[in-house]
């Protein structure tokens, strides 16, 4: 390059953000030889209510997830969360779990050559050998058992591979963060005796058990109880960013000694103090917004979509600005240091955000940016594979086997 152009691209070098927009081919050879798995989006919410086909094409569609955005970042499999929204919900939880366990099922039939659902270990390894993406399922928020064991044998049976214990409500058997400060609600100080042979049947099922949303209690309740390792599957660091959604550090060492694996969650307000503390006012307008639109369509005898609900809470989020890509890795590289390399992976959270994920996470395509950043901060390709989804298998695998030895051994009850 000649003097006359270096000084052209110099200054352009230097108002370069501090974070890779491009993917060296060392780090393009990592993404491309992992199996990368991704433990929480809600893209089937898009399925069910938009009619939103994941074979899409289009180029404005702000979706998180598409077959060609997977393919793009090298994702390997989804989790796709089965969350029954309890308040428009309520009466029929268990048929709105069944509508959203078909949806992603209906994704599959109509795109057998692209992906596959998986119910195994063993079966994303196959996907991965046969360049597919594997469709795994993880029901969010236990209040989806309507307090009835024999469901969640039957969403076992239908693919269900992990369940979150709590979504932002609290249930029958287990406290949740989400409303662990409402005195209206009725609370059980963590899980509950019925709680706790839920996370044994859980386990003795291989089904994971995930302590995301749980409150405080439920989560120590729980690493009490479990005889699995457990996951986190769309949770952050709560010394960075403090929400009760996150997980202290004490928590970040339990999992580890559990063997388990806590996911990083990419919304902004969960990886950015900053994001957080603006998003404070601004998610309290939202959430008016909200309701006055549930209202407004309760009164007119009409379903509340949960695509209207997502365009009001990006409206609100676009207010403020979306935080550097560097949060979220701070979150990963806190996680890998206060647990250990070995329980630290990746649960998005992607279509469950309404857009507020940092610079430069657009959508699944966008994931070898993080590995990218991470090898930026000298990280190793092995312990980079971990993150990726290594340590998620490792953990998924630990719960088949837990089963199988419990199957050996008992009955059910
Ligand atoms: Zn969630």
């Amino acid at each position: 390059m000649n003097t006359r152009l270096l000084a052209f691209f110099l200054p352009l070098a230097l108002t370069l953000p501090a974070y890779p927009q491009s993917i060296s081919p060392r780090a393009r050879e990592i993404q491309n030889a992992a199996i990368v798995v991704d433990t929480h989006a809600d893209t089937p919410q898009r399925f069910l209510d938009e009619n939103y086909d994941i074979g899409s094409t289009d180029p404005n569609d702000h979706g998180h997830i598409s077959l060609d955005k997977a393919k793009a970042g090298n994702l390997g499999a989804e989790f796709f969360s089965i969350w029954v929204e309890p308040e428009t919900n309520q009466g029929h939880f268990a048929r709105h779990t069944l509508d959203l366990i078909e949806s992603v099922n209906e994704q599959d039939a109509r795109h057998p050559d692209r992906m596959m659902m998986a119910f195994s270990v063993d079966d994303i390894e196959r996907a991965h050998r046969e360049h597919k993406l594997a469709a795994l399922m993880g029901i969010e928020g236990g209040h989806s058992i309507e307090n009835d064991i024999r469901l969640l044998r039957d969403y076992y049976r239908l693919g269900v591979r992990y369940m979150t214990l709590s979504w932002s409500n609290t249930n029958e058997f287990a406290d949740s963060s989400g409303d662990i400060n409402e005195s209206k609600v009725e609370h059980h100080n963590g899980l509950t005796e019925g709680g706790k042979q839920i996370v044994l049947e859980m386990n003795r099922l291989g089904m994971l058990v995930d302590i995301s949303h749980v409150a405080d209690k439920t989560f120590w309740d729980v690493i009490q109880v479990t005889k699995a390792p457990v996951i986190a599957s769309h949770s952050s660091a709560r010394a960075l960013t403090n929400h009760p959604r996150n997980m202290t550090d004490d928590m970040l060492r339990a999992v580890a000694k559990n063997g388990g694996v806590v996911d990083v969650n990419f919304y902004s307000g969960f990886v950015d103090e900053n994001y957080r503390v603006q998003s404070e006012p601004t998610g309290k307008q939202a959430g008016e917004a909200i309701s006055a639109f549930r209202e407004k369509q309760k009164a007119a005898g009409k379903y509340v979509p949960y695509m209207e609900i997502d365009r009001i809470e990006r409206e609100w989020a676009a207010k403020i600005p979306r935080p550097p890509l560097s949060s979220l890795i701070d979150h990963i590289d806190h996680i890998a240091k206060v647990a250990g390399i070995d329980h630290v992976g990746l649960g998005s959270d992607f279509d469950g955000v309404s857009g507020a994920t940092p610079q430069g996470i657009d959508s699944a395509a966008d994931l070898p940016k993080i590995t990218q950043a991470l090898l930026d901060r000298g990280y190793t390709a092995g312990d980079i594979r971990k993150i990726l989804g290594g340590n998620v298998l490792r953990v998924f695998r630990e719960a088949e086997q837990v089963s199988r030895e419990m199957q050996a051994t008992a009955s059910p009850k």
